[in-house]
């Protein structure tokens, strides 16, 4: 991939993007949420030829939240295997939101709507709670390449506090017999892995390592098997962008995961990771700046997978 074109291409999306600056709200549902500067726009690409690009408010920390799902999938997948974590989660995509309870039938629909994620949270293997968490901060470090990876103390204590429809989730997937494990054990690693800060440099770098196959950038290290990096991708493009998914495959075009702290993660698969940071988001829980960029490069570059 031309790394000047490319340049060129982002400068002119955050620029025509500029007019959705004010557009849009914050997450304000977990209090925290809403302690961000509302007009921060930052992007970050990653080639997998470890080139990169980085643009506006890229060094600063913002919460993971959902984002943090794509790490819990392919540890509950490198844990216990495809059949396993699929016998107790769906891949289908859901037409509910992320948090709502119609997301569950027999099982939650995919991993990446609330109940789905304490699903997948709950098959992070460990000794303890202690170690499962180490475990998981410990993947998204040498996969961000970022030892300073932090913890959003204020944000974590903030969703702890008014999580009752998560802790709501977690009871109806034990009663359905999907796990039976410490509530809050499994409740507090969930949400502690949603208050990891990032940046999008952190974040375009996890995504250049399952753009690349799941190998390092660096070295010939197989982080993600790359069965596992198949079944991650499909499952960022079925259900990445809550239940707008299928919308932003027809106008993007490749792999998505988006959070409500207003990241989205994006993986063109052989060229590149991206993310984009900004936190204003629409009526779904998606970065609305963000789509605007993100829809703009893939017309202009191409990036489409199903074109
Ligand atoms: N921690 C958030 C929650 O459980 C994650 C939501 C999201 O980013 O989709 O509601």
């Amino acid at each position: 991939m031309d790394l000047n074109l490319l340049n060129e291409k982002v400068e002119n999306a955050i620029k025509n993007s500029e007019k959705y600056k004010t557009k849009g709200n914050v997450a304000t549902y977990i209090p925290e949420l809403a302690n961000v500067f509302e007009d921060n726009f930052g992007l970050s690409i990653v080639t997998v030829d470890g080139k990169e690009i980085h643009k506006g408010d890229t060094d600063l920390r913002f919460s993971v939240q959902s984002i943090s799902k794509v790490i819990s999938l392919i540890m509950a997948l490198e844990d216990y295997g495809k059949d396993f974590v699929y016998e107790k989660l769906g891949c289908e995509s859901s037409p509910y939101p992320f948090n709502h309870v119609n997301t569950i039938t027999t099982k939650a629909a995919n991993p990446f709507i609330n109940a789905g994620a304490i699903s997948t949270t709950s098959m992070i293997k460990g000794k303890d709670s202690k170690e499962k968490f180490q475990r998981f901060m410990d993947k998204m470090k040498d996969w961000s390449k970022d030892k300073d990876i932090t913890f959003l103390e204020k944000v974590y204590h903030s969703e702890m506090e008014t999580t009752d429809t998560n802790r709501a989730l977690y009871y109806i997937l034990k009663s359905k017999g999907i796990f039976d494990l410490d509530v809050e054990d499994v409740l507090n690693r969930y949400i502690a892995g949603c208050s990891v800060g990032v940046n999008t440099y952190n974040l375009a770098y996890i995504a250049a390592v399952l753009a690349n196959g799941g190998k390092s950038l660096d070295s010939n290290e197989q982080f993600i098997e790359s069965d596992n990096v198949k079944f991650t991708l499909a499952q960022m493009s079925t259900a990445g962008m809550y239940e707008e998914s299928g919308k932003y495959q027809m106008s993007i075009g490749f792999p998505l995961k988006s959070g409500v702290g207003g990241g989205i993660m994006g993986v063109v698969p052989g060229k590149f990771g991206i993310c984009t940071y900004s936190p204003r988001l629409d009526n779904t829980g998606n970065s609305l700046r963000g789509i605007i960029v993100l829809e703009e490069l893939s017309k202009e570059l191409g990036l489409s997978l199903f074109e």
